[in-house]
């Protein structure tokens, strides 16, 4: 199987390097509540399910406020090496917010590595800002490179104004999820993408999403198994078993080095991954 590659300083992201999760930590900001977006998987009353395992829905903080508890988990620990914003939505749906915060953070603590994950219709707008900021770390989330497969994972797709459902709406998020990863690789930014797989929809799709991460350069792919959630169009689909997921990760690993220690994160998630 293919490793990740990186700059030694970069090791210590503990969602990177599965070494590194015994020590280092990852504190998550919870300022992005809005999404742009409908996966057939995801009740919006919980967290993203792209990042993140369905949970309650927690506090959302303002740029400031997050930044000020940035301060508050710093004083208390020292073993965070990374802060993230993972929703509860869609980080770029709310750029604002949370290009603003992560300002903040970075101003205050300029060694901490920056992450972001994001579905990716909104991100190749943000890319130079992201690559200012000093974001090292960018996960985007593709379901599918076929805009057919697509048009049964995400039932709408909201882009400049306007409603996109179906084979539109799959077209244009695919686009731009490719814009996307291109524009992070151009900006060498280390680039992460998650797969969330649902049987009978995308599973016999998921090796061709990985042979073209392959080619986009991609760092690393974390297969999620779509988890069922109550009112959801999946809501009866089953999820993969977790030996489907080993034999597709297998498979795969020649194209793509893959996350195999994902502990589906809420956006409000705080220390090392053992914690959570
Ligand atoms: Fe839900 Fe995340 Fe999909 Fe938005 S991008 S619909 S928050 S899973
Ligand atoms: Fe890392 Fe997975 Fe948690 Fe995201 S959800 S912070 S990739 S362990």
């Amino acid at each position: 199987m293919k490793e990740v590659q990186g700059q030694s300083f970069l090791q210590n992201h503990p969602c990177y390097n599965k070494d590194a999760a015994a020590n280092w930590g990852r504190l998550h900001l919870p300022v992005a509540p809005n999404c742009n977006i409908q996966c057939n998987y995801c009740n919006r009353k919980y967290d993203c399910a792209n990042e993140n395992r369905p949970g309650v829905t927690q506090h959302v903080y303002t740029p400031q406020e997050a930044a000020a508890f940035v301060h508050k988990v710093f004083d208390a620990r020292k073993d965070i090496s990374v802060v993230g914003i993972a929703g509860p939505g869609d980080p770029m749906c709310d750029a604002d917010k949370t290009l603003e915060t992560f300002r903040l953070v970075k101003k205050d603590f300029p060694h901490v590595m920056l992450c972001l994950s994001s579905n990716g219709l909104a991100v190749p707008d943000y890319v130079d800002e992201i690559a200012d900021l000093g974001i090292t770390h960018v996960t985007i989330t593709a379901n599918a490179i076929d805009p057919e497969i697509a048009k049964h994972v995400y039932s709408m797709v909201r882009y400049d104004g306007n409603i996109y459902k179906g084979i539109d709406g799959a077209r244009i998020l695919l686009e731009r999820q490719a814009e996307s990863i291109r524009k992070l690789k151009e900006k060498n930014i280390i680039v992460k993408i998650n797969t969330v797989v649902v049987p009978d929809v995308n599973m016999d799709h998921v090796p061709a999403i990985a042979k073209q991460a392959e080619a986009w350069g991609v760092d690393l792919m974390n297969c999620i198994a779509m988890i069922p959630v109550h009112d959801t169009a999946f809501e009866n689909h089953r999820g993969p078993t977790a030996e489907e997921i080993d034999n597709m990760r297998q498979f795969i690993g020649h194209y793509v080095p893959q996350m195999t220690h994902c502990k589906r994160c809420r956006a409000d998630a705080i220390g090392r991954l053992c914690e959570a």
